[in-house]
């Protein structure tokens, strides 16, 4: 099933989407077992179904341009858990750029890193940047992996009992404060540089094996490549992770861009104020944010925005 976190009349609202139809169900309607406070919050709900079978949807669906689509976990119990350099040629695009203080081109070990939640943004919302920030700001489409079950010191071979479902996220980065801090929290935690969704597939239905990761520009295909080439892939990520921590329902781990970033051109194709970007992961769906440069003072009001896009 495709799950979504909805903004309907006034209400957070979880819901079950048909894309292909444009529809969506709110999960209290489908399902009368689902406790309140998980109809209206997406962790509440990964929480109460794991393990639960939920029926498809009999009654009639509502068109989903009556609703505001928000990002379909507006805070993660973690960080957002997020891999650095994990496709080879990215990595080396990467590497090759002067913004990489990390070390060898193509790492022996994962390199993780987070975002805070505050940097989630909407699926369709446009993102604020302010404009003394970042003179070098770039995309980076991923597919995020959705945790449902809470686990420590997980071997890889249990690690696909864990994942609740998938989600795309577009891991924004400003290029400058990356490569100035060193550390890559400023330049990548930046308030709205999260944005994610549009929807939750969950993992019973997400074709793993033929996913691509794709981004566009106003239109322009950047990235496209297979979620194989991964360097580590996802039962060893969580493997990695969660000897250092509990993972929690609802943690998203973004599994890291292909080549095709705005630094792996020459000279480098860095967003500029009104750009579209588009990030898709086939078989789930695709983000769309524009990017605004705006005074630090106007973007500040930008903390947390996930319930501004209408529709889908
Ligand atoms: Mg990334």
């Amino acid at each position: 099933m495709k799950v979504a976190s909805l903004m309907y009349h006034q209400h957070p609202t979880v819901a079950l989407v048909d894309p292909e139809q444009a529809l969506f169900w709110p999960i209290a309607s489908v399902d009368s077992r689902v406790p309140d406070e998980a109809a209206c919050d997406m962790v509440k709900f990964i929480e109460w179904s794991c393990g639960r079978a939920i029926a498809p949807p009999i009654s009639i669906g509502i068109g989903i341009s009556e609703a505001f689509l928000c990002a379909p976990i507006a805070k993660t119990p973690h960080n957002i858990l997020c891999v650095g350099k994990n496709y080879d040629a990215h990595a080396r695009e990467f590497s090759r750029s002067g913004f990489d203080g990390s070390g060898a081109p193509v790492p022996e070990k994962p390199i993780i890193f987070t975002k805070p939640f505050s940097s989630i943004n909407g699926p369709m919302s446009e993102v604020l940047v302010p404009v003394e920030l970042s003179q070098s700001l770039d995309y980076e489409a991923e597919l995020a992996v959705v945790i449902g079950k809470k686990g420590r010191f997980l071997r890889a071979e249990e690690a696909a009992d864990h994942v609740w479902g998938y989600t795309v996220v577009n891991d924004i980065t400003a290029r400058d404060l990356q490569s100035a801090h060193k550390q890559w929290y400023l330049g990548k935690g930046i308030d709205g540089f999260c944005p994610m969704g549009p929807w939750i597939v969950t993992s019973d239905e997400f074709d793993f094996v033929n996913a691509l990761v794709i981004s566009r520009v106003n239109g322009e295909q950047r990235q496209s490549a297979s979620v194989r080439d991964l360097i580590f892939d996802i039962p060893s990520l969580i493997a990695t992770i969660s000897r250092s921590m509990t993972l929690l329902p609802g943690d998203v781990i973004a599994t890291g861009t292909p080549a095709g970033v705005g630094i792996g051109f020459t000279p480098p194709k860095f967003l500029r104020d009104g750009d579209e970007v588009e990030c898709e992961v086939t078989g789930i769906g695709a983000i769309r944010n524009r990017v605004r440069f705006v005074s630090g003072w106007r973007a500040s009001d930008q903390t947390h925005k996930i319930t501004t896009s209408k529709g889908s």
